[in-house]
Formats: structure tokens, C-alpha cells, sequence
């Protein structure tokens, strides 16, 4: 290490969505923070459709019922959150109140999606089923083969993009200090985690080190293995239309299906985007766009919605969904005094950023996670001892 800088209250690591809001409701706090990031606002928000879906990506068992009050949390949220973080920038997020259309092309989606319906019910949250007719009665461009769908229209959109633009501002006018460079390893004095060292090999000393690297966490040199976060990149490979003034507008809110196994969707953006996603593929770090998934999104699009081979495609791009062992994120202290995590937010990361900022700052500000956020603690994943036999034990 060839020298330290000036140390902060909190360091994070990692400046993508998570990472950013963190440091920016810490300095809202009063918390001297900076982020190690070679590029701010970059990461998989530069992918991400941006659905904020609590609603339709509810799941059964009881993780996904736990991980239900954190997303519905953090969607009452989103509102507010949207305006004050557009207030604090003069940005606009692309923030869309325009609700989502879960359909079913066959009789077995739509079976499932009976089913999705009757839990929604039973969890207390808005859904309205609809009929094939109905359905096309609201988005006109529905392939006539919809059988039936679920209309929910508390499910609404973001650009994440424009939301990691704006957390890189909000962040600066806060105060935030920015370190464009790759941190290379954790340093750890015996009272715990004080810092990092930087590619460069400039050291940067802070009390709290929040790991909020997306899926490449549990990479970073010098974090002691039992505290190193469990999560893994899952590729998501996505789509971007454009639709013509002549056709808008071409869907009015999102539209969601299950074919053939696969979560597809289409959402609109007001700028004429169209963005269709996405593959789910478990290929390490691989961010190759293949012929295979852009060939299969397009397929399985053009079955829904048959007029979109009609639109120009403008971009395809791949990004990896940081995903813990249960599908939830961890947040908070780990066993090593300092070091705290904010990642595994998996296919839910631009509807869980409010949240997670409130929660991470909290936390940072008072050593105590909040009520909303204390189920998905990293201490969660602490090696269960082996039962101890009875011939051991005596
Ligand atoms: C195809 C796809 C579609 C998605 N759609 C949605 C959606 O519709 N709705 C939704 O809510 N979520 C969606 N997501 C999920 C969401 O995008 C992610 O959960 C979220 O962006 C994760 O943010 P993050 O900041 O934790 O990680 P990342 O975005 O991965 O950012 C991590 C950052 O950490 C940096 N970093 C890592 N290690 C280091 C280091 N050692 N030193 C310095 N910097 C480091 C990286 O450079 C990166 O910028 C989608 C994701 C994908 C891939």
C-alpha cells in the first residue's frame, strides 16, 4: 500500500444502484462516505427492465411470503422516494405509474396464473382477473390466442438507467466522494474490517466498509471466508425496441407472460423505448449476447404480441442478477466488526432500492438493522454447527 487518504465514516464498495443509495442516505445522515467504483451507476441497472413488480413476482413458500413485505415495502415507497431523489437532481427517473398485464397464453399458464391470482388474494394484494377479450380490450395489440391474465395495476416501472444517473448526482450533491478505480482487497486489523486498498494501491480507511458489489461480492481479496456473501451471477439477456410515432402507443403498460418455462416481458417506456426481457442463465460471468437468447426473446415476444417484428430493434445487452441461496438480499452487519453487506437482490434490485437505502443508512447511522429489514440480516447464512453425537458428547 503506497499511502492512505483522508478516511470516512463509510466506505462502500461498489457503485451500482444499491451501492449508490446506500452512500447517499448515509450522507443525508451526516455520515462522511465514499464509493470505490471504476464506474458509477454502471452495473446491471444499465440492463434492467425496471419493473417494479411486489406484486406479480410473487412466489409460494415462506422466504418468498418474507421477501413479499419487503418488496410491497418498498414499492409504497418508490412514489416518494421518486420525487425527492428527482427533486434533489432535476432528473427524471422515467418513473411510470402505469400498472402491469400478467397474461396466459395456454390453458396451463393460465391454470398458473389462477393460481398466482388466488394467492395475491390470500396475501392481501390488488389483482383483477381478467378474460382473453378483456385483456386485448386493453392493450389492442394482444395476440387474439390470450387466454386470460391478471391485471395489476400497482405493479409500475422506473428507467434504471436514468435512476443510476440520478443516485451518481444525488450522491456528488451530498457530499459523496467518488474513487473511480476497482477496490483489490479488504484490509482487516484485529478489531475487524477497516478499509480497502485500491488497484493502485492506495489505501482508503474507513470505520464502516459497506460490500455492495452486485454479483461479483463475494470476489473481493482478503474478506475472511466464513463473512464472504454466497451470491452468484445469474445473466439476463434484453432487448430494446423503439416504437414509431405511427404505432404509439404500442402497449400502455407492462405485459407480462410465462412461455415455455421462461419469465418474458415488454415494457414500455414514455420515450417510445420498448424493452423485452429476459433470459435467465446461470453461466458464471459471462455477458455475451447470444443469437440463441435474442432469437428465443424475440419468438416468444412475437407470440404475445405479434406486431413487434414490425418495430426496429435498437440495442441487445446481457447483465448478471446478483443471486443469494434463497432469492433474497442481504442486508447488514456481518461477524466481522465493520463490515456490512448490501447485495443478492437478485431479479428485484431497482424495486428494492428505496428500501434499501432507508434500511442501509439506518443501520450505518445506529448499528441496528430496521424492523422491515431484519429477516434478510447476512447472519441468516452462519454455518449451522454440526449436531454434536452422543458419543462425542460424552
Ligand atoms: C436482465 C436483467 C433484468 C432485470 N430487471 C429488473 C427489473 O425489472 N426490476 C428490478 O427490480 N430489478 C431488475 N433487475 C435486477 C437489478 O438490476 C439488480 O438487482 C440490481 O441492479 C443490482 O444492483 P447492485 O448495485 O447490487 O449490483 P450491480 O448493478 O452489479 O453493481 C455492482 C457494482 O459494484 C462494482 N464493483 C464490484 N466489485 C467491485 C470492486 N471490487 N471494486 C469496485 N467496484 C466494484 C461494479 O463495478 C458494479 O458497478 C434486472 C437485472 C438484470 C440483469
Amino acid at each position: 500500500m503506497s499511502r492512505t487518504s483522508e478516511g470516512s465514516d463509510v466506505l462502500v464498495v461498489g457503485g451500482g444502484i444499491i451501492g449508490l443509495v446506500t452512500a447517499w442516505r448515509a450522507a443525508q445522515r451526516g455520515l462522511r462516505t465514499a464509493v470505490v467504483d471504476p464506474e458509477p451507476g454502471g452495473g446491471a441497472a444499465q440492463v434492467a427492465a425496471g419493473m417494479l413488480a411486489a406484486v406479480t413476482e410473487l412466489h409460494y413458500g415462506e422466504t418468498e411470503q418474507t421477501l413479499l413485505g419487503l418488496n410491497v415495502e418498498s414499492a409504497r415507497r418508490y412514489p416518494a422516494f421518486a420525487a425527492e431523489l428527482s427533486e434533489a437532481t432535476g432528473l427524471d427517473l422515467g418513473y411510470r405509474a402505469c400498472g402491469t398485464l400478467a397474461v396466459a397464453l395456454d390453458s396451463d399458464d393460465r391454470a398458473h396464473l389462477r393460481e398466482l391470482h388466488a394467492l395475491q388474494h390470500k396475501s392481501g394484494l390488488d389483482s383483477e382477473w381478467l378474460s382473453g377479450r378483456e385483456c386485448r380490450r386493453l392493450e389492442p395489440m394482444l395476440a387474439p390466442s390470450v387466454r386470460g391474465g391478471l391485471r395489476v395495476d400497482g405493479d409500475h416501472q422506473i428507467d434504471p438507467r436514468r435512476l443510476a444517473t440520478a443516485l451518481v448526482a444525488a450522491c456528488e450533491l451530498a457530499g459523496v466522494r467518488f474513487h473511480r478505480q476497482w477496490a483489490e482487497r479488504l484490509t482487516v486489523a484485529r478489531e475487524g474490517a477497516r478499509g480497502v486498498v485500491l488497484a493502485d494501491g492506495t489505501g482508503l480507511d474507513a470505520d464502516q466498509v459497506v460490500l455492495a458489489g452486485g454479483s461479483l461480492s463475494g470476489r473481493l481479496a482478503g474478506v475472511p471466508d466464513d463473512v464472504l456473501p454466497p451470491v452468484r451471477p445469474v445473466k439476463g439477456q434484453v432487448l430494446r425496441l423503439t416504437v414509431p410515432k405511427v404505432y404509439a402507443p404500442f402497449l400502455s403498460r407492462t405485459v407480462r407472460a410465462v412461455v415455455r418455462g421462461g419469465n418474458l416481458y415488454l415494457v414500455p417506456r414514455v420515450n417510445g423505448e420498448l424493452v423485452v426481457g429476459a433470459t435467465s442463465e446461470e453461466l458464471g460471468w459471462d455477458t455475451t449476447v447470444t443469437a440463441g437468447g435474442v432469437y428465443e426473446l424475440l419468438r416468444d415476444a412475437h407470440e404475445l404480441v405479434p406486431g413487434i417484428t414490425e418495430l426496429p430493434l435498437t440495442e441487445t445487452r446481457a447483465g448478471l442478477r446478483p443471486c443469494s441461496p434463497d432469492n433474497a438480499p442481504i442486508l447488514g452487519p456481518t461477524a466481522l466488526p465493520g463490515l456490512l453487506l448490501a447485495t443478492g437482490h437478485y431479479r428485484n434490485g431497482v424495486l428494492l432500492t428505496p428500501v434499501t437505502g432507508d434500511s442501509m443508512a439506518h443501520v450505518l447511522a445506529t448499528g441496528a438493522l430496521p424492523e422491515v429489514a431484519r429477516p434478510f440480516t447476512p447472519r441468516r447464512f452462519d454455518a449451522v454447527p454440526a449436531p454434536v453425537s452422543v458419543e462425542q458428547s460424552v
